[in-house]
């Protein structure tokens, strides 16, 4: 593992010219789904800004599969994530590497941890001992920690401090004056002294934090008030966020090989980033807590850690978290819903980046081409499903005809109304409709072009055909369409011919009209629909609009 490896690592992630040159410097990402579920479309998002960035920077576009936790993991999520790549094109480079076949290399990484003082045996309680990455007490340049200030911190003075090798624990004091456990590493608290009533200190650790050793019983200490310390920072550059930092003293040594052998994320993802020669890890900010303990895990491999990039959240319209409860949220979800790959491509590239201009509707290439670093957004994403569809109805809108009737053919193909329709009459309804179809579960709307029978909404009915006057009207359209010939313009002219007689607006009519032929009141242009519905199918429905739907207006 420690072999140097042979990619270029950026000296200088600020340096976008060092990015610019793939050719010096082989950019290598990965996308590292934990294989646990369905694929939501956070996770789809980070693979696609991956996939991006590789593309345009001519580098590689790894998968891994971070299938660590043997439970949690299963062959059918591994299936379905290869299937969500392939319907949205994501082709990634090489082989995936599956995670689990790696955990001798990572725990023979924990050991040499160990040897090195980077990692200790941890038993909680009786049972076998975990292994614990020690957040480095050398505050030394490698590791990315910065020193700051003394500072003090006040203490609840009836629970006592512990400090030993494996760390510190302590009660901070709540608003209302009460005990909060609390605990850190133990360099996290660099020359900690616990200072009691009166300003007595009542321990001092030195100068050396390194003077608690492991196996040692820890040393408690009572009525301490404060606890005074030189506070450090753990810090990383995030290329889109900038510089980043955390105190230590707010993060705890971390378990890096559970008791049972097993190796735990953090050790398995940055053993296998070294691994792959990752030289930019693209992943959700919800990772960045787990990027500061990362960062010192290199450094104690004796790797310069890869760039880091963590994309903003994906959000609802209140700005929480997008889940389930919002609407579609998994891939696969999106597909069923007759949404377009091409569509779902496009969109998710665009939640948290922008080319720079307005342009939104982009092909695959232009995204290729555009996609830059700089376009990344730092405030969250937010998710709008109408602004997808309306997206999707674009797409579809372009979609040669053909295409969009297979999608549609797809979409129905559970509707016995739509398997035995008469295929000619099938694409004349289609072509009609696509100009109008966001999603091709649209096309379920369609029935009334195949069946007899409609089903009436009352509400509709009530509100729209119910009315005064509209049963006369109906009445006399019917008589006047048994004598045209039965294309749009003769049933326009037909129709505001009624309209103009009754002093009707021309637009209070065709509402009324719509929902008698088609039991909808959306649609095409009601002319063509009633052209396309055929002479026969339109009297019917408007005979028995006038016979059993209309008010009883019988005037005139
Ligand atoms: N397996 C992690 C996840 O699915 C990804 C970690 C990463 O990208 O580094 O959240």
């Amino acid at each position: 593992m420690n072999k140097q490896a042979s990619v270029h690592y950026i000296t200088n992630v600020n340096d976008e010219a060092q990015l610019r040159k793939g050719h010096t410097m082989q950019i290598r990402v990965r996308f590292a789904p934990s294989p646990t579920g369905r694929v939501h479309l956070g996770n789809m998002r980070t693979a696609i800004f991956n996939w991006l960035f590789a593309r345009h920077h001519g580098g590689r576009f790894l998968l891994r599969i971070e299938d660590t936790d043997r439970q949690r993991s299963h062959q059918g999520a591994i299936d379905q994530l290869l299937a969500e790549m392939t319907w949205l094109d994501l082709d990634f480079d090489g082989d995936p590497l599956y995670q689990h076949t790696r955990s001798d290399a990572h725990r023979a990484a924990a050991d040499r941890l160990m040897q090195a003082g980077h990692a200790y045996a941890y038993a909680n309680g009786d049972g076998d001992a975990a292994v614990l990455f020690r957040i480095p007490l050398d505050p030394g340049p490698e590791y990315s920690i910065v020193e700051r200030e003394r500072i003090s911190v006040d203490i609840h003075p009836d629970v006592p401090v512990t400090i030993s090798s494996a760390g510190i624990t302590y009660a901070a004091i709540s608003r209302k004056g009460k005990p909060i456990p609390s605990e850190c590493c133990l360099a996290g608290m660099m020359r900690l002294k616990i200072v009691g009533d009166n300003g007595v200190v009542r321990y001092d650790l030195g100068k050396d934090p390194g003077a608690v050793t492991d196996g040692q019983p820890p040393v408690t200490v009572d009525n301490g008030t404060t606890l005074s310390f030189i506070r450090r920072d753990v810090r990383f550059h995030d290329l889109v966020r900038g510089d980043l930092s955390k105190p230590l003293d707010s993060i705890k040594d971390f378990v890096i090989v559970r008791s049972d052998g097993h190796p735990v994320f953090h050790l398995a993802n940055v053993c296998d980033d070294i691994h792959q020669q990752i030289t930019h890890v693209i992943r959700g900010d919800d990772h960045i807590e787990n990027s500061y303990r990362h960062v010192l895990l290199f450094a104690a491999l004796g790797h310069a850690a890869p760039a880091f990039l963590h994309l903003p959240m994906i959000v609802n319209r209140e700005g929480k978290p997008y889940s389930k409860r919002d609407g579609d949220a998994y891939i696969g979800e999106l597909r069923e819903a007759g949404f377009m790959n091409s569509t779902v491509f496009n969109y998710l590239a665009l939640l948290g980046w922008s080319p720079g201009d307005d342009r939104e509707k982009m092909s695959r290439a232009d995204i290729v081409n555009a996609f830059d670093v700089s376009g990344i957004q730092l405030s969250a994403a937010q998710m709008d499903i109408r602004k997808l569809q309306h997206m999707n109805g674009q797409y579809i809108a372009d979609l040669p005809f053909d295409a969009f009737l297979h999608g549609v053919e797809q979409a129905l193909a559970e509707q016995p109304w739509a398997r035995n329709a008469d295929p000619a009459y099938f694409r004349e309804v289609a072509e009609l409709m696509q100009s109008r179809t966001k999603q091709f579960t649209d096309a379920a709307t369609w029935q009334y072009f195949f069946v007899d029978t409609l089903s009436y909404d009352d509400r509709l009915v009530g509100k729209h055909i119910g009315k005064p006057g509209i049963r006369s009207a109906f009445a006399q359209l019917l008589t006047a369409l048994r004598e045209i010939a039965f294309d749009p313009e003769p049933i326009e002219s037909a129709i505001h011919a009624v309209t103009d007689d009754r002093e009707i607006p021309r637009g209070k009519f065709n509402l009324p009209l719509r929902i008698a032929v088609t039991a909808s009141n959306t649609g095409a242009g009601i002319y063509e629909v009633m052209a396309l519905l055929g002479r026969d199918r339109t009297l019917a429905r408007l005979t028995h609009a006038v016979d059993s739907l209309c008010a009883d207006d019988s005037e005139q």
